[in-house]
C-alpha cells in the first residue's frame, strides 16, 4: 500500500537530511526522543530536591541525553540495548513541570502564578492565559491540511488546546484562543489515550497545537510520561472530542510501535512565545518543530499581538534549533501592508542566521477576529490588515525569497 516513504517529497535529498530524525520516527525506524529521555537514569529523590537543584540536575542529563540521541541518530546505539531505571530524565520533566505549575514561568509572560489554585478558587490571581491547572482541548483528527510532510498520506494527529498566551487581533482560530473554556477537559490519562488511538489510526505524527501548546506544558509532558503500549481506557471519552469520529480508520497496533514499544514523533506546533525553561525540557521530547514566525517589527508585534520581546524571543529560539541540529520548518503568514517592516526582514534575517532552513510562506491571510471590517468586532485601528493579499505583494515575497536564496517551494507548494 501506498504509504508515508512513498511520497515523492522524500526523494529531495535538503528535506530528508533537514527532517531526517522525524522521517526515521515516524516510519517506526527510530524510537521517538522521549523513548531516549526514558533511558536516562535519575538517581536524586525528586520529591525532595529543590527547584534549582532540580535544573542543575537536568542540565546535566540533557548532555547526557543528546549525547545518547547523536549516537541512537548514527545507529551506533539502539535503545533496545539499554535497560529502562527506576528514575529517569522523563520522571524528571514531570516533576519540573508540576513545580512550574506552581508559579508559572511555562511562557515568557513569567506570570509567576500558581495554577493549581485557579480552577477551584474564582478570586485567584490568573496569568496572561488564564488558565488554572485543567487542559482543555477543543478537538482533534487526523489533519489532511497541514504541510505535506506532517499531513502525509494519512493525516497529522493534530490536537487543538484552548487558550493562547499572544493576543492577535487577526486570530485564525479565534474560538478556540480566545475562549478558554471551549472544549473538554482531558487530564494526562486521558490525553495519552488520544495519542495512541491517533497513531494507532496510522497519523504520521502527534500535532500539538491551540491557541499554544506552551500554556499547557504540564498536562503534555505528564500525558508523554503515560505513554506505552497499554490499552485505551478512556474511549468513551476521547471519541466525543474526535471531530472525524465518522471517518472510519482502522486500527493497528503495528502502526505504533518501535520494538514493541508505543512509539509517535511528537510535533511542536507553536508561536514559540515559550520560556527557556519551558525549551530545555521540550529539547528533551519534542522530535520536530513547527514555529510560527509572524513579525519582525517590534511596533508590529506589541499592536497586533500585544506582545513584547516578541522577535528575540521566536528568533532566539529558531536559531537554537537550528544550531542543535534539530528538525523543523517555519511558517510564516505573510501580511498585507507588512512586507517591508515583517517579511522581508524575516527573509534576511533567515539568510543570514538560518540559511536553507525550511519555511512555508503562507500567503493565505484573510482577515478575522478584530481585522474583518464586515463583522462587529472590527476594529480600524487594524485597516492595513482588514484585506487578504493581492498578487502583486505575493510575487514581491516570492521574489525575494529567491533573491535571498530561501529554502520555501518545496514546503509552500506541497
Ligand atoms: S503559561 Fe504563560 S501566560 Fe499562562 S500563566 Fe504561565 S507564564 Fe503566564
Amino acid at each position: 500500500m501506498y504509504g508515508f516513504g512513498d511520497l515523492k517529497i522524500w526523494n529531495d535529498l535538503e528535506i530528508k537530511s533537514k527532517l531526517s530524525w522525524y522521517y526515521e520516527v515516524a516510519m517506526n525506524k527510530k524510537p521517538a526522543k522521549y523513548l531516549i529521555s526514558r533511558r536516562i537514569a535519575c538517581d536524586i529523590d525528586l520529591k525532595s530536591t529543590p527547584i534549582n537543584e532540580l535544573w542543575d540536575c537536568h542540565e546535566k542529563l540533557s548532555d547526557q541525553f543528546f549525547d545518547l540521541w547523536h549516537n541512537i541518530k548514527s545507529g551506533e546505539i539502539d535503545i533496545i540495548d539499554l535497560q529502562q531505571p527506576k528514575i529517569s530524565l522523563m520522571d524528571l520533566n514531570v516533576e519540573l513541570v508540576n513545580r512550574m505549575l506552581r508559579s508559572c514561568n511555562f511562557c515568557r509572560w513569567n506570570c509567576r502564578v500558581d495554577r493549581t489554585l485557579v480552577d477551584d478558587d474564582p478570586s485567584a490571581k490568573t496569568g496572561t492565559c488564564q488558565l488554572g491547572e485543567k487542559s482543555r482541548v477543543s478537538s482533534y483528527f487526523h489533519h489532511r491540511g497541514e504541510e505535506l510532510i506532517f499531513r502525509g498520506v494519512l493525516g497529522s494527529g493534530t490536537i487543538f488546546f484552548t487558550s493562547c498566551n499572544l493576543r492577535c487581533v487577526f486570530c485564525q482560530n479565534g474560538d478556540i484562543s480566545k475562549d478558554k473554556d471551549n472544549g473538554v477537559v482531558l487530564t494526562p490519562s486521558e490525553l495519552s489515550d488520544v495519542f495512541i488511538l491517533l497513531r494507532e489510526e496510522g497519523v504520521h505524527n502527534i500535532n500539538l497545537v491551540g491557541g499554544d501548546p506552551s500554556v499547557h506544558l504540564h498536562t503534555i509532558i505528564n500525558a508523554i510520561n503515560e505513554l506505552d503500549n497499554h490499552e485505551l481506557r478512556h474511549i468513551n471519552k476521547i471519541i466525543k472530542v474526535k471531530s472525524d469520529f465518522y471517518v472510519s480508520y482502522p486500527r493497528s497496533k503495528q502502526n505504533s510501535l518501535y520494538h514493541n514499544e508505543f512509539n509517535v514523533p511528537i510535533l511542536w506546533n507553536s508561536n514559540f512565545f515559550m520560556s527557556d525553561q519551558a525549551f530545555r525540557i521540550l529539547l528533551t521530547v519534542v522530535d520536530v518543530w513547527l514555529p510560527d514566525l509572524k513579525f519582525h517589527n517590534k511596533k508590529c508585534a506589541s499592536r497586533l499581538s500585544r506582545t513584547p520581546w516578541y522577535f528575540d524571543t521566536v528568533s532566539g529560539f529558531i536559531k537554537d534549533l537550528h544550531d542543535r541540529g534539530e528538525d523543523f520548518s517555519i511558517r510564516h503568514l505573510i501580511m498585507p501592508n507588512h512586507l517591508e517592516c515583517c517579511t522581508f526582514p524575516i527573509l534576511d534575517w533567515m539568510t543570514e542566521n538560518i540559511p536553507r532552513a525550511l519555511i512555508n510562506l503562507m500567503d493565505q491571510y484573510h482577515p478575522d477576529s478584530y481585522t474583518n471590517p464586515n463583522t462587529r468586532e472590527y476594529n480600524p485601528r487594524y485597516k492595513d490588515i482588514n484585506r487578504k493579499l493581492n498578487s502583486n505583494e505575493i510575487n514581491k515575497v516570492m521574489k525575494k525569497a529567491d533573491d535571498n536564496n530561501i529554502n520555501y517551494k518545496i514546503i509552500t507548494y506541497n
